[in-house]
């Protein structure tokens, strides 16, 4: 058991970098700077102080409104910290004050980003796939569970798998379903997490994609026609395979029992 105070300083670490997080999402699709300015209010703009900038519990305090104009702030701020915060504390309990928690809490920043750009905009930042293809190729050399090997033939069979059925998809309904985000998506989580992390990663991504459209077309308006992206449900299936993957597919081919 790791100490409660060194747990809750990784928390009060990730909620930080959650902070970041946000100023990342809601940048880098409009093509700003996500170093200058500081934070300012999505709404009104004003430069927010520092201290109504303290993860969570400025929201908290200031009960969802800017200080300056009174606007309501989208409650994901805080959401986004408490989440990073939590996986931080999440991969330290997991892999221990070790260089895996800190290559994979790299990842899951990224795929956090990923997950409300693709949310918000239907497009996957090649600025956050394209060198997190090389982060997790060079991580191949420092982590022990993974390869160089490994992670050339993940970055390969995971973009390829979703080239090949862009490709299949394209000639059948001379139509594009899936972006070439999501196939440098793949390609990063393969270059992370190997071939057997691609396989998993899209097994994950498949069912948990599948009943979310099935819950849309059950609950939503007929008439609404969505596209649903399909990047954060490749980055559940990648952040899944961290915590779950490698005991799952040892218990399901093996019969290793994961518990
Ligand atoms: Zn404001």
């Amino acid at each position: 058991m790791v100490n409660p105070f060194i747990l809750a300083t990784a928390f009060i670490f990730g909620a930080c970098i959650g902070s970041f997080l946000n100023v990342c999402i809601s940048r880098i699709p409009a093509s700003e700077s996500i170093i200058h300015p500081g934070s300012r209010c999505p709404a009104c703009r004003h430069p927010i102080r520092f201290y109504d900038n303290i993860p969570v519990i400025s929201y908290l305090w200031l009960r969802g409104k800017c200080r300056n104009c009174g606007q309501s702030i989208s409650p994901r701020y805080p959401l986004v910290e408490i989440l990073t915060g939590t996986m931080a504390a999440l991969l330290l309990v997991y892999f221990g004050p070790t260089v895996n928690a800190v290559v994979y809490f790299l990842l899951v920043c990224a795929l956090i980003i990923i997950i409300y750009i693709d949310l918000d905009h239907q497009i996957i930042p090649d600025i956050i796939s394209l060198p997190g293809i090389l982060i997790g190729f060079l991580a191949s050399f420092i982590l022990d569970e993974l390869t160089y090997i490994d992670s050339i033939i993940g970055m390969f069979l995971g973009g390829g798998m979703l080239f090949a059925i862009a490709c299949g998809y394209y000639l059948i309904t001379r139509k594009e379903g899936m972006g070439g985000g999501d196939i440098k998506l793949l390609a990063m989580i393969g270059a992370f997490l190997g071939w057997k992390g691609v396989f998993f990663t899209i097994f994950i991504a498949s069912v948990t994609g599948t009943l979310a459209g099935v819950l849309l077309m059950l609950f939503a308006e007929k008439s609404l026609k969505f596209a649903i992206p399909f990047g954060p449900f490749l980055s559940i299936g990648a952040i899944a395979y961290l915590f779950l993957g490698p005991q799952l597919i040892a218990w399901y081919f093996y019969g290793i029992y994961p518990f």
